[in-house]
C-alpha cells in the first residue's frame, strides 16, 4: 500500500476529522514549520515511515505550502538546516560581529 492510499483512508474516518481540529486548535493554527497560517495537518513521522496517524504528539499544525514540501520526509530531516548562504555568512560570521570564537585556544 502507498503512502497516499493510506493517508486518503486515515482522511476518510470521522475519527481524523476530530483529530485534525484539535491539533489545528492546540497549535493556534500555526504552521509548525515556517509559522504561517496552518490549514493543515502534517504527521511528523510519516505514516509510511511507522509514525503513528492519531497520536497527537506525531502531530503538528502546517500550511498546505509547508505540507507539500515536506511530503513523506521525517521533520528532522525536513528542518535539516541548509548550508549557509554567503550573504548570511558575512552578518552571523564571528570576525564581523567581534567575537572571535575560539581565541582562547591561540
Ligand atoms: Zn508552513
Amino acid at each position: 500500500m502507498t503512502q497516499a492510499d493510506t493517508m486518503s483512508d486515515i482522511r476518510d474516518t470521522y475519527r481524523w476529522k476530530q483529530v485534525r481540529a484539535a491539533i489545528l486548535t492546540r497549535d493556534a493554527k500555526t504552521c509548525h514549520y515556517c509559522g504561517d497560517t496552518a490549514t493543515t495537518v502534517d504527521h511528523l513521522i510519516p505514516l509510511s515511515k511507522g509514525g503513528a496517524p492519531f497520536e497527537p504528539d506525531n502531530l503538528v499544525a502546517a500550511c498546505a505550502r509547508c505540507n507539500y514540501a515536506k511530503k513523506n520526509k521525517t521533520a528532522a530531516v525536513f528542518l535539516m538546516p541548509q548550508p549557509p548562504s554567503p550573504d548570511t555568512l558575512s552578518i552571523t560570521s564571528p570576525i564581523v560581529t567581534g567575537k572571535q570564537i575560539g581565541r582562547a585556544h591561540v
